[in-house]
C-alpha cells in the first residue's frame, strides 16, 4: 500500500516525499494504521522494494494486497501522476467502507466514478465479477488496466493471451473489434493489443500500439480502426497451414468430430479448399479455430444444396449445443446476434469468392467453383496459391469493410 493513516486520522501517501530522510523521520515519529480495517500498519523502507505500507501480520484486511510487487506499486503511482496531469483529481487506493473495497485508484470524470484497478497477477475469473459486482452495486464503473509485464510476446504479431487475460478483452461496438488495454509502469506507456485473427483458443494475430500516457486521455481511451493487411493475411495463412498440417499429423481418425465430417462430406483435410478458414471478423467469435467452423458452413451447404442464411444459423446454433462449436463469449444473451453476424459474414465471404451463388434470399454452392477443386495433394499448394492469389485483395477489403 502507498497510502494509510497516521495518529491524527490523516491520510498519508508515500506520495508526498521525496526523499528518503524524510521518510525515515516519519517513520521513527509517526504509527499508522491501515485505512481499510483500521489495523496497525508498518512503514517499510527498504532498499530493494519501493517504500510501501505493509499489514503487521498476515492480517483478515479484505482490501490488503499484501505482496504488493514493485510492478504494482509503481504503477499505481503512475497511473495516479497521469491522472491528475489530466487535470482530474485522483484518490490513491480510495477505500469503500460499504463494499469492504479499496481500489488502486479511485477517480471522478463528470458525473461518473471509477475504481482503477492495475491488476499484475493473475486473478480467477469469480474474484475479478465480484470485485465488478460490488463496484457496480455503489453506481462505480470498474476500470481494468492490466499489466503489460504479464505478457508473454513471442514474436512481435502473434501474442498469447490465457483465460487471465482474455478476462480483460474490451469489445468496441463502434469498431467491431476487441481490443485489450494495458499499462506498462516501466516505460509509463498504454498499449493497446487489437486482436486480428485467433489461431488457437490462447494465441492471436494481432497488433500493438503504443501510447505514452501524457497523450492518453479519461476514461475513453483512443481506441482506433485496426485494419488486416496482406503481411497479416500472410503470416495468418503460414499458422492456417501449421494448423492443417498437425491436425493432419496428430489425427486421431474418427474421434475427432473435424476429420469424421469431412470424411463425410468426402473431403479430407489435406484437401479440404483453401476457402475454408479464411481471415473473418467472425472468427473471434469463437474458440474453434476458423477452419473447422467454416468448414462445418460449407459441408452443410455441399450437403444440403439450396438453403436461406436462417437455415445456416440454425444448423450453427445447433453445433454449438452440441458442443462441436465453442463461442468464445459464452453468454446467453449475446450469442444468438453472435451466430447470425458470423454467418452472415461467412456467406458475404464466398459470395466475393465465388464460392457461393446468391438467387433471391437462397444461397448455393457455385457449381463452377470445380476449378479449385483439390484432386490430389500434390496439387494443393497450387490451389491455394491460385486461390490466394485471386482473393486475397477481396478478402482483407471485406475483413476491413465489417
Ligand atoms: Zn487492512
Amino acid at each position: 500500500m502507498l497510502t494509510a493513516l497516521n495518529e491524527k486520522n490523516e491520510l498519508v501517501s508515500l506520495f508526498q516525499f521525496n526523499s528518503r530522510d524524510q521518510l525515515t523521520k516519519i517513520h521513527a515519529n509517526s504509527s499508522f494504521i491501515c485505512s481499510s480495517c483500521k489495523a496497525p500498519v508498518i512503514l517499510k523502507i527498504g532498499r530493494i522494494k519501493i517504500p510501501h505500507f505493509a499489514h503487521h501480520a498476515k492480517k483478515n484486511c479484505s482490501s490488503a494486497s499484501e505482496g504488493e510487487t514493485d510492478n504494482h506499486l509503481n504503477g499505481k503511482k503512475s497511473l495516479y501522476s497521469w491522472l491528475h496531469s489530466l487535470g482530474l483529481n485522483p484518490e490513491l487506493e480510495k477505500v469503500y467502507e460499504e463494499i469492504g473495497r479499496r481500489a488502486d485508484i479511485g477517480v471522478k470524470s463528470g458525473n461518473l466514478e471509477y475504481a482503477i484497478e492495475y491488476q499484475c497477477s493473475a486473478i480467477a475469473p469469480y474474484i475479478k465479477s465480484e470485485r465488478t459486482k460490488d463496484y457496480r452495486s455503489l453506481n462505480i464503473i470498474p476500470f481494468w488496466i492490466l499489466s503489460y509485464e504479464t505478457l508473454q510476446l513471442s514474436e512481435s504479431r502473434i501474442v498469447k493471451l490465457t483465460e487471465f487475460h482474455q478476462q480483460f478483452l474490451r469489445y468496441s461496438e463502434a469498431l467491431k473489434q476487441y481490443f485489450l488495454l494495458l499499462y506498462s509502469s516501466e516505460m509509463t506507456t498504454f498499449m493497446i493489443i487489437y486482436l486480428i485473427a485467433p489461431l488457437s483458443k490462447y494465441s492471436f494475430i494481432v497488433r500493438l500500439e503504443r501510447l505514452p500516457q501524457e497523450c492518453v486521455p479519461f476514461p475513453h481511451i483512443p481506441v482506433k480502426f485496426s485494419s488486416l493487411d496482406a503481411e497479416l493475411f500472410s503470416s495468418y495463412l503460414i499458422h492456417r497451414e501449421k494448423w492443417i498440417i498437425n491436425r493432419y499429423k496428430y489425427n486421431v481418425g474418427i474421434k475427432d468430430q473435424f476429420l469424421r465430417m469431412l470424411y463425410e462430406g468426402k473431403e479430407t483435410i489435406l484437401l479440404n479448399p483453401p476457402w475454408n478458414g479464411l481471415p473473418m471478423r467472425s472468427n473471434l467469435n469463437f474458440t474453434t479455430y476458423a477452419c473447422e467452423w467454416q468448414t462445418y458452413l460449407y459441408l452443410y451447404m455441399k450437403k444440403g444444396g439450396i438453403m436461406t442464411e436462417k437455415k445456416l444459423i440454425i444448423y450453427m446454433e445447433k453445433l454449438i449445443k452440441q458442443g462441436v462449436i465453442a463461442l468464445r463469449r459464452n453468454q446467453a444473451d449475446t450469442s444468438c446476434r453472435f451466430v447470425a453476424e458470423s454467418v452472415n459474414e461467412w456467406l458475404e465471404m464466398m459470395e466475393a469468392c465465388h464460392i457461393v451463388i446468391k438467387i433471391g434470399d437462397q444461397y448455393s454452392l457455385n457449381p463452377d467453383h470445380i476449378v479449385f477443386k483439390i484432386d490430389c495433394v500434390e496439387n494443393r499448394n497450387k490451389v491455394v496459391e491460385h486461390f490466394m492469389n485471386n482473393y486475397m485483395h477481396k478478402i482483407i477489403e471485406l475483413y476491413n469493410a465489417r
